[in-house]
């Protein structure tokens, strides 16, 4: 396959992307390929049926599209089996049902589960709640300057009581991409289990569940180029079986009387009701898109923006990058001193240009840095270089707006 990607093809393949203005927000949600909506489009004509429980040919066709996107997740990911991946509506749901799951399973009052201080607040919240529930303790991994981990600090945060590690993969709001093998190891060796959050890293480059050596990935559609509502949730298989239910309701069950039931075999246990059959679909066709354009290709292309990204931005008078360690995905948070992000997206947006403001829903890596909220600038498969040159006109033009702070 080759290296390199042929960026106007790739445009091409998104309806919603074209030079009338710079979408860099794909960190919050990505745009979407003809590949996904068309898959989509099928999903709701030809194949629209309810799943499992039909005899008839379209329930069948929708069942079988519905594993074989079940398959494609699997293969991606890295699991044993397809029946490892549980679909959900997004990463917070995943964490929500790993919180409550994991948490009946293996934690007590006095337990400690850890964290670290760049979780986005759905790696973080479900665990607080989980600790309340049980009176178990949490911590968290403090940041260092440049926006990584400080893992000095981990012999004193992980300790013989701590159940659960829970961390981020790839940062949302400083970019910086986390040792999960090593953290994994760590955790490990305290008989710790170590679950991740792969939102941000699964859209820029490939990742292997089993080789990471971790016990339970999760991961969103929306931001790997799929739909809204659907996303996946990977765990070792005995600790899906072990897990009580999340959710009850049909097709969760394997038989019910007037007083209890019992459960049917995963991954379906964790799938109660009617589940988003066309969006798991559409989430296959995007991760066959993204596949199909060769890992190697897209890092490459992704790193080219990255870096003259990373140039470009220390040309501008007054801005000050936020995270800065290596390795990162391609996103990068800054401030303009003097100016409020929100006028600093405001000003953008009116030339063109689509980025994030506020604290991403990452209060605890704003308070690290002492800031109220950042500016994102996030980039994706389709991003070009003058895309960047886009953004940093319009960051000049929010200097003649609010004047130099320094000179
Ligand atoms: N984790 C990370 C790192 C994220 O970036 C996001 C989305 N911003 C989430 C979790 C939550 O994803 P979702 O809103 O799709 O459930």
């Amino acid at each position: 396959m080759s290296a390199t990607l042929d960026i106007a093809a790739v445009r091409a393949a998104f309806p919603g992307i074209s030079d009338a203005d710079a979408y860099l927000d794909s960190a919050a949600t990505a745009q979407k390929p003809a590949a996904m909506l068309d898959a989509l489009r099928w999903a709701y004509t030809e194949a629209c049926a309810n799943v499992h429980r039909g005899v008839h040919r379209r329930s069948q066709l929708a069942t079988d599209a519905m594993e074989d996107a079940r398959e494609t997740i699997a293969t991606f990911l890295g699991a044993a089996a397809p029946e490892e991946i549980v679909f959900v509506r997004g990463a917070t749901e995943g964490l929500n049902l790993l919180a409550h799951g994991l948490s009946a399973l293996r934690l007590q009052a006095g337990d400690e589960v850890l964290v670290t201080a760049m979780e986005h607040h759905a790696n973080l919240v479900p665990w607080q709640l989980a600790c309340d529930r049980v009176g178990a303790t949490l911590r968290a991994i403090p940041l260092t300057a440049d926006g990584a981990l400080d893992l000095s600090a981990l012999d004193e945060v992980l300790t013989e009581r701590t159940r659960i590690l829970a961390c981020v993969h790839a940062s949302n709001s400083l970019g910086t991409i986390n040792p999960v093998t090593e953290l994994a190891r760590r955790a490990h060796a305290v008989g710790a289990l170590c679950v991740v959050d792969g939102t941000q890293m699964v859209v820029h480059g490939p990742v292997d569940v089993q080789a990471l050596g971790v016990d339970a990935y999760v991961m969103s559609g929306h931001k790997l180029y799929g739909p809204t509502g659907i996303g996946a949730l990977w765990a070792r298989r005995e600790l899906l079986e072990a897990m009580p239910p999340y959710q009850g309701g049909g097709e969760m069950i394997r038989t019910v009387t007037l007083q209890s039931s019992t459960w049917n075999d995963v991954p379906h246990k964790f799938e109660a009701g009617t589940p988003h059959i066309a969006g798991a679909i559409g989430l296959g066709a995007s991760i066959d898109w993204l596949t199909g354009l060769g890992w190697d290709a897209v890092a490459a292309h992704e790193r080219d923006v990255l870096d003259y990204a990373i140039a470009a931005l220390d040309t501008v008078p007054d801005l000050r990058r936020v995270g800065t360690a290596e390795p990162r995905v391609p996103l990068l948070g800054f401030v303009l001193e003097g100016v409020h992000p929100h006028d600093v997206g405001s000003i953008l947006d009116q030339h063109g240009v689509a980025v994030r403001t506020g604290h991403h829903c990452t209060q605890p890596v704003m308070d690290h840095f002492d800031l109220a909220a950042t500016v994102r600038a996030s980039f994706a498969v389709h991003s070009t270089r003058a895309e960047v040159d886009r953004l940093v006109d319009g960051l000049l033009a929010v200097r003649t707006v609010f004047g130099r702070r320094s000179t």
